[in-house]
């Protein structure tokens, strides 16, 4: 079979990255094929399974029309700056364009070193695979923007980590793979030029408005930043918590993307941290909004030469663009939460979420059923949500003032609080149980989690939290 390559980043100027094949593996196997994106992206499904689908899958051989690709950026790590990171372990085959016209990248992760790898074997290990196919796949069930997963096949060969894990390939499709971190990479170089490049290549794929603009480079920002408040905002509608908010993990086109130490939050706090590495807290759930802020203020500072030839001029209006931010995400914010609620809209709104939230933080409620429960709760059923309290009075208090002011019915908000996420333990079950051959539990979630807003009785464990033995309370990057 053909796959229509239509490749634009690799025309871009070398130092924008390397070229480098994926490297062979010892005996591909085929884990799972996204048959439904597959097919969004007019590929053929078939082929894909076939030996000589899952072989290109594997890395083992390059397509006609592939330009295979690593792709140089840099980034903040944790706050810290690294002037050189790029694509370590993956390899961008080329883009392909979907039936809805969208452009997609098709990447391989773990195909194998490339000139960016430093000391990382440029593989990935089942584990992390599986969970990037799994929670990125419930994201884009669950409505929220984000990078996906085509397929994942099992390398045959056996990576180091801190024991010997079977290796794995995904195949990651995204808008784009453009970072905060592309634009870091060539500013830290002082490289105008790369950087105009970069930013016509950005406006013309993500926000061709911004093309004719007169000053395109600011509203490209202006843009990126509406994004990237929509973004967050709806990752904290639905408790998700990235956790390496890095950025050369941001993307500039506003999609969810690298899922390493990624996790849902059960129980409501707002402090809830899972990423091993992060030690202080940087990327708690509570703090994404300002996190996100911060790495587009890292991205305003590489433009500046683009908005004014005067530097001080050029940071008022970097200033300017970014006080856009915090009322975006405020705008999102709330609009999401009133929904989750069913409130039409008025003053006094934000308090009754507060006070919602703040009753879960009290009686550490688990946050996604707490609100599905509430879904009953509009149908005059509030026993189940009561339920998870052990002292039911301040919840009894907050549902006399939200009955008398809610207008959304339980099915309007049974479309938008999820009966459905990947939840820790669950994920780790479907891990565990695939590093020892048996797949049938990564089968299921994954089943389950195409559809979050359903009642799905037959799953209706999988809408539990962890007992206390089965809580995840840590997780781990996925290198
Ligand atoms: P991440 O934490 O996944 O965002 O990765 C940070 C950087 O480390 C990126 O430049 C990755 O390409 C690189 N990297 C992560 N894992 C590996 C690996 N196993 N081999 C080579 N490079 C890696
Ligand atoms: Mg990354």
């Amino acid at each position: 079979m053909q796959i229509q390559f239509d490749n634009s980043y690799a025309t871009l100027p070398d130092r924008f990255f390397a070229r480098v094949a994926p490297t062979p593996v010892a005996a591909p196997r085929l884990i799972k094929i996204n048959r439904a994106l597959a097919e969004q992206l007019r590929l053929d499904a078939d082929w894909l399974a076939s030996p000589e689908g899952v072989a290109f899958l594997a890395g083992q051989s390059v397509p006609d029309g592939a330009d295979p690709i690593a792709t140089a950026y840099a980034g903040h790590q944790f706050g810290h700056f690294v002037p050189q990171l790029g694509d370590g372990r993956a390899i961008l085959l080329g883009e392909v364009v979907d039936r809805d016209g969208q452009r997609r990248d098709l990447q391989l992760k773990g195909a194998g070193p490339t000139p960016f790898s430093r000391r990382g074997d440029g593989r990935a290990a089942l584990g992390p695979v599986l969970r990037e196919y799994i929670v990125s796949e419930a994201m884009a069930a669950l409505g929220v923007p984000t990078t996906r997963a085509l397929a994942a096949v099992l390398t045959g060969d056996r990576v180091q980590r801190e024991t010997m894990l079977p290796g794995a390939v995904l195949t990651r499709v995204a808008a784009s793979h453009i970072r905060i971190g592309t634009f870091q990479f060539f500013a830290a170089r002082e490289d105008t030029d790369a950087l105009r490049h970069l930013v016509d290549h950005v406006i013309a794929r993500h926000y061709p408005d911004a093309a004719t603009d007169p000053h395109p480079a600011r509203a490209l920002l202006a843009r990126v930043i509406a994004r990237q408040a929509a973004l967050v905002a709806r990752w904290m509608h639905i408790g998700f918590i990235h956790g390496v908010m890095n950025t050369d993990n941001m993307s500039i086109a506003g999609e969810t993307i690298d899922y390493g130490p990624c996790a849902f939050m059960d129980a409501y706090n707002p402090a809830t941290v899972f990423s091993s590495i992060d030690q202080n807290g940087r990327y708690a759930y509570a703090n994404q909004p300002g996190i996100a802020l911060w790495n587009l203020t890292r991205l305003a500072e590489c433009l500046l030469q683009l908005f004014d030839p005067d530097q001080p001029t050029a940071i008022e209006i970097a200033k300017e663009i970014l006080s856009e931010f915090s009322p975006a995400f405020d705008a999102a914010y709330t609009a999401g939460m009133r929904a989750k609620l069913g409130l039409a809209g008025h003053d006094g709104d934000d308090d009754l979420v507060g006070e919602f939230l703040q009753l879960l933080a009290e009686h550490e409620v688990d946050f996604t059923l707490a609100f599905r429960r509430l879904c009953d709760a509009a149908e005059g059923d509030a026993g189940e949500l009561r339920a998870l309290f052990t002292e039911p009075a301040g919840l009894d208090a907050w549902l006399g003032k939200w009955q008398s002011r809610r207008s959304g019915d339980g099915a309007a908000l049974r479309k938008v609080n999820p009966a459905f996420i990947p939840r820790n333990h669950r994920i780790e079950a479907a891990i565990v149980a695939a590093t020892q051959g048996d797949f049938a539990p990564f089968e299921t979630l994954g089943t389950v989690l195409a559809r979050p807003y359903d009642d799905q009785p037959e799953f209706a464990a999988y809408a539990e939290p962890p007992q206390p033995e089965q809580r995840v309370l840590q997780t781990f990057c996925g290198t």
